[in-house]
């Protein structure tokens, strides 16, 4: 029987955070896949302007290249946004329906599992790994969540990485070096396509008149 991963997030961009937890899980719990799947602009991230899906998807690729045992899935953002991960998983049961379908997450993100959609049918479809993430611990998941749930949701210990796209996003904007946090072709293409840099007003520009 495959035991079939499925990694979803924003990937704003990849990260070795992300790339090191895909790992430990496929190795601890012996997948024989990891899907990683970028979401169309996530319902809980609606407050910024996220990368288009189809760069997100491409640092993945390049991410990944290397890694047979991963693969990128694009279902989400060929879909209108929101994603769900509910039609996520149920389209992939349907495509895989002798597959056991695990559902990797940090301990950040599964904790806000009663906010998701259809989170009874997302357990039934999958477990759930939730990996070890600086910040929020193994009780603070376990407090959040029902305990009827709770034998459908794997920990994973690992080497805690306090690495997030957030603190990546804004190292780029400031000009700073993103080396050994993410891979190396990733860093590449952040700077060849210019991502994350301060968005320029149009109207700020007036000064350019002033020297003349
Ligand atoms: P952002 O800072 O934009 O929220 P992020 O680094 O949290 O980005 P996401 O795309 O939000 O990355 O995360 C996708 C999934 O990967 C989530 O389940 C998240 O918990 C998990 N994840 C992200 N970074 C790490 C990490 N350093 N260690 C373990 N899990 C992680
Ligand atoms: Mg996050």
């Amino acid at each position: 029987m495959t035991r079939l991963g499925v990694f979803g997030g924003t990937f704003d961009p990849i990260h070795n955070g992300h790339l090191r937890m895909a790992e430990e899980a496929r190795e601890r719990f012996a997948l024989d896949k990891v899907l990683l799947v970028p979401n169309a602009v996530s319902p809980f991230k609606t407050d910024r302007n996220v990368t288009p899906g189809q760069l997100r998807a491409e640092m993945i690729r390049r991410a990944i290249a290397d890694n047979s045992f991963f693969a990128l899935d694009t279902r989400e953002i060929e879909r209108p946004a929101p994603s769900y991960t509910v039609e996520t998983l149920r389209a992939l049961k349907a495509e895989h329906p002798h597959a056991d379908l695990f559902f990797l997450t940090g301990t950040d993100a599964v904790r806000g599992l009663p906010g998701w959609h259809a989170p009874q049918e997302l357990l039934a479809l999958a477990q759930f790994i939730a990996a070890a993430r600086p910040g929020v611990q193994e009780r603070d998941v376990l407090a959040a969540l029902p305990s009827t749930w709770e034998a459908r949701v794997l920990f994973l210990p690992m080497p805690e990485l306090d690495i997030s796209s957030t603190d990546l996003r804004a190292r780029a904007r400031d000009g700073r070096s993103l080396r050994y946090l993410t891979p190396h072709v990733v860093e590449g293409f952040v700077r060849e396509q210019g991502l994350y840099l301060p968005i320029r007003d149009p109207e700020a520009n007036s000064f350019a008149g002033e020297i003349s």
